[in-house]
């Protein structure tokens, strides 16, 4: 009777082992991403002098899509992954300031459009930004602004809004609780790789399905490489790393400029290869806290202790490029280990045929 006691206190059924692991997953979903239980309508959360001037910069200022542009494509494609998007507004020399105006009136601390950033989504304001700059774009901004904006748009499909705000002497302070993947505390980023590298992963395909020739061909010179190909580059500090060229960005003066945010969108490639159903969890994870466990679940079954790896750190090329070389390097073992598996077992079952 002892004996079998003791059997049944060291080997639990399956459902209580199933019971253990969901538990221990809770555990860490709530202490390092905190996801809301299903999903969160941050419209009905925006404080009221943010939705005032929301509306006041969708009425005032307007999309100010350029010619050229094709947001609804851009638009299209987003949305036919069962995604919503928020309004887009393209920012230049003509209506920066009015921008500005607007937040200022409506008493917001630390939003201003900076002049020089390429795209921007502001989850308080729900409202993406994306910034035209002929001069260093020259003939390739319109395609580029409008990649950007597919960048920005998969930010801005994130169904978590909580934004915490506080009314400090008059006016407003202001922070995300969770950007999909990303929750970090002021200062202390947490997510950044995920979330960074999903939205330029769809923006690398959009611009391999769209990307006009004159914009395919301006990269092809700037990097030597055909645009469906990798190319070699050094990150000061890491070494070198293989970035596919769809993710490039052509400049007015011929060099090609890579976002940070690719060298993480490669990386989620590679996880892609091994794991079929990440990308389609990483598309429910925009709105449900189900489809983040399960992006957890899909890297931990094939690297255990990376997620959290990935997800700490800075949002900046040396941090990025080592957990690329990371990533690589524990797929490629997780491959290795699946190749092995697979002949030793087609060995001992022609042993057995035999
Ligand atoms: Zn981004």
């Amino acid at each position: 009777m002892e004996m079998q006691k003791f059997e049944g206190e060291s080997e639990p059924q399956p459902e209580q082992k199933q019971l253990f692991i969901d538990k221990e997953i809770d555990a860490i979903m709530a202490r390092i991403t905190r996801p809301p239980e299903g999903q969160v309508d941050y419209l009905k959360k925006r404080p009221e002098e943010l939705e005032a001037a929301r509306n006041e910069i969708l009425l005032d200022v307007g999309e100010n899509c350029p010619e050229g542009v094709n947001l609804s494509r851009a638009k299209d494609f987003v949305e036919s992954m069962g995604l919503e998007v928020n309004p887009v507004v393209f920012v230049d020399e003509s209506n920066t300031a009015r921008i500005n105006e607007i937040l200022t009136k409506h008493s917001i601390i630390g939003m201003e459009w900076v002049p020089g950033e390429s795209g921007d989504y502001s989850q308080q304001l729900g409202l993406v930004f994306v910034k035209i700059n002929r001069e260093t774009g020259g003939a390739n901004e319109l395609f580029r602004a409008e990649s950007l904006a597919v960048h920005e748009m998969f930010h801005s499909t994130s169904k978590y809004g909580g934004t915490i705000s506080k009314a400090m002497r008059g006016r407003i302070e202001m922070a995300d609780r969770r950007l999909g993947f990303c929750s970090g505390a002021p200062g202390k980023p947490f997510g950044e790789f995920l979330e960074e590298g999903f939205a330029e992963f769809m923006r690398g395909r959009y611009s391999k399905i769209y990307a006009d020739e004159n914009y395919k061909k301006s990269v092809e010179i700037a990097t030597g490489k055909k645009f469906s190909e990798n190319v070699l580059k050094t990150s000061a500090g890491v070494g070198e790393y293989l970035l596919p060229v769809k993710y490039a960005m052509p400049t007015a003066t011929g060099e090609a400029q890579w976002p940070v945010a690719s060298v993480a969108a490669f990386a989620i490639e590679q996880f892609c290869e091994v794991i079929p159903d990440l990308e389609s969890h990483m598309v429910e994870a925009r709105k449900s806290a189900s489809g983040l466990k399960k992006v957890f679940k899909d890297i931990e079954s094939v690297c255990p202790g990376l997620y959290l790896e990935l997800q700490k750190g800075a949002y900046d090329e040396n941090s990025f490029v080592k957990k690329l070389l990371l990533v690589r390097e524990r797929v490629a073992e997780y491959t290795a280990k699946k190749n092995s598996e697979a002949s030793q077992g087609s060995i001992s079952s022609g042993i057995a045929e035999t």
